[in-house]
């Protein structure tokens, strides 16, 4: 039998990555992570980390605010974010992180290659010229903002400069109408900036619910975010005063700093993925099958540079089946359905399950419930912030198959609902359960009148 340097190894030492390599080495396998920058991937070093820790600053400038209709005497002039400041602590958290996956490795026993790692063929991998064999090989390697062809792109950033931009950018264009637009949006605006947000669409945030997108985009709205709707960038160019860009419609704006953030692409460039005989699907990302097994039998794919679903606890339980497959005990296969998301706009959006309009594609009959009020935070604070919630419950079953709220919190409010939704909880079951009493979470369990009109 042939013998190998490892049983597994795993190229990328981002989320899925570095899951994979210390609970298979946990299970008793050799393994090797090759990463070529700092651990932790983008969640950890440009993503849902520091983008959450901005998203806290962001939300002192509100409570600061608000704080006068509760009572508190707040001095005259409003308080200054210190930018450098804010940035010196993120790096200083993101480091930590950066060291505790290394320790998590290291206290595993895996072994850490810091280089660029290339497939020589279906059990080598190369590593800056040196050569290693595995048994099993994981792609982890996630993927990277992609920026379109527009005249002046290379004066724009994308989300990986975001973090690090020296000056605050006083006046910001974000681009795009996705997750990351509209938290970058939302974010700086609340960081001090005067932001616009261009998207090409009528609504930002293509699949999720109507009604979510129309609340979201008002809410950001009246938070201070300007958001030109069916527009588009043209072109970027650097004038005496900042960068002019130039929109559709003959439209003009000039902002110290244009952030693109236009999706992103899957990272398999440099990877030798030819070389070994991996294929790509017509994403351009790694085609694997439902054990994500590549078109290689010894190599696999799991994450951002595989799945349609780019998210950090999506790329995590990828790598949990795979190596359940390979070092465990069963082979199984993931469920995509229910998978709770949350975009850190302000306010939040939480959702779980289905929108109406693919509610409605799935199930047929659908009955829709919703609800918007003002928190009673807000009864004082003087803010006119409004919360939404709807649920979407399948009519022949009762199941509640889709549920979305807009507000403070909601990723926290959503991820415990999203657990009775995979359970298969109807909505008797949510109408049987007693609320909370003063949240706003309650609303969920006592919306009682159907949206009417919804149950065609
Ligand atoms: P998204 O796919 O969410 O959004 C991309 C946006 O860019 C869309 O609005 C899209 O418009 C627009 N766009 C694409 N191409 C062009 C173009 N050529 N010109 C103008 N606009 C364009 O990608 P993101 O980069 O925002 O995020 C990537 C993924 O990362 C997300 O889908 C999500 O899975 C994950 N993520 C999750 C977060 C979370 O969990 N909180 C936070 C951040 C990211 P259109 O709608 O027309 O296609």
């Amino acid at each position: 039998m042939r013998t190998y340097d490892f049983d597994l190894f795993v190229i990328g030492g981002g989320s899925g990555g570095v899951r994979a390599a210390r609970m298979a080495a946990q299970r008793g396998a050799r393994v090797a992570v090759a990463e070529a920058a700092e651990l932790g991937g983008t969640c950890v070093n440009v993503g849902c980390i520091p983008k959450k820790l901005y998203s806290y600053a962001a939300s002192y400038g509100e409570a600061f605010e608000e704080a006068a209709g509760y009572g508190w005497r707040v001095p005259p002039e409003a308080p200054q974010l210190d930018w450098s400041l804010l940035k010196s602590q993120r790096a200083r958290e993101i480091t930590r992180l950066n060291g505790i996956y290394g320790a998590l490795l290291q206290n595993a026993n895996v072994k850490l290659l810091n280089g660029w790692a290339q497939l020589l063929d279906a059990h080598t991998v190369d590593v800056d010229g040196q050569p290693f064999t595995a048994r099993h090989i994981l792609i982890a390697t996630g993927g990277t903002p992609f920026v379109p062809e527009l005249p002046g792109r290379e004066h724009a950033v994308t989300s990986d400069g975001m973090f690090d931009l020296d000056p605050f950018p006083k006046r910001l264009l974000v681009v795009g109408g996705g997750y990351i637009a509209c938290e970058f949006a939302s974010i700086f605006n609340g960081l001090g900036a005067t932001v616009t947000q261009v998207h090409r669409r009528a609504h930002v945030l293509s699949g999720f619910d109507d009604d979510v997108r129309q609340f979201v985009s008002s809410e950001m709205g009246k938070a201070g975010v300007d958001l030109m709707l069916s527009t588009e960038v043209q072109s970027i160019t650097r004038g005496a005063n900042g960068l002019e860009v130039m929109l559709s419609h003959g439209r003009h704006l000039e902002v110290d700093t244009v952030l693109m953030a236009t999706g992103r692409v899957p990272n398999t460039q440099a990877l030798g993925l030819e070389a070994a005989g991996v294929a790509v699907d017509k994403r351009g990302a790694i085609a694997v099958d439902g054990h994500y097994n590549t078109s290689v039998p010894s190599i696999y794919a799991v994450g951002d540079v595989s799945t349609s679903v780019q998210l950090t606890p999506v790329a995590l339980a990828e790598a949990m089946v795979v190596v359940d497959a390979l070092f465990g005990e069963r082979r199984r296969r993931m469920d995509y359905e229910f998978i709770p998301t949350a975009v850190f706009t302000h306010p939040n959006i939480g959702t779980c399950g289905y929108s109406e309009t693919d509610a409605r594609a799935k199930y047929g009959k659908v009955t829709v419930f919703s609800s918007e009020f003002r928190a009673l935070r807000h009864t004082l604070s003087g803010s006119t912030e409004r919360t939404f919630m709807k649920l979407i419950v399948d009519t022949a079953s009762d199941r509640v198959v889709g549920l979305h709220m807009v507000g403070a919190d909601a990723g926290e409010i959503v991820q415990g609902f999203a657990v009775a939704m995979r359970a298969g909880a109807t909505k008797a079951l949510f109408d049987s359960t007693i609320g909370i009493h003063p949240t706003m979470a309650e609303e969920f369990v006592t919306m009682r009148d159907p949206v009417a009109g919804s149950m065609a």
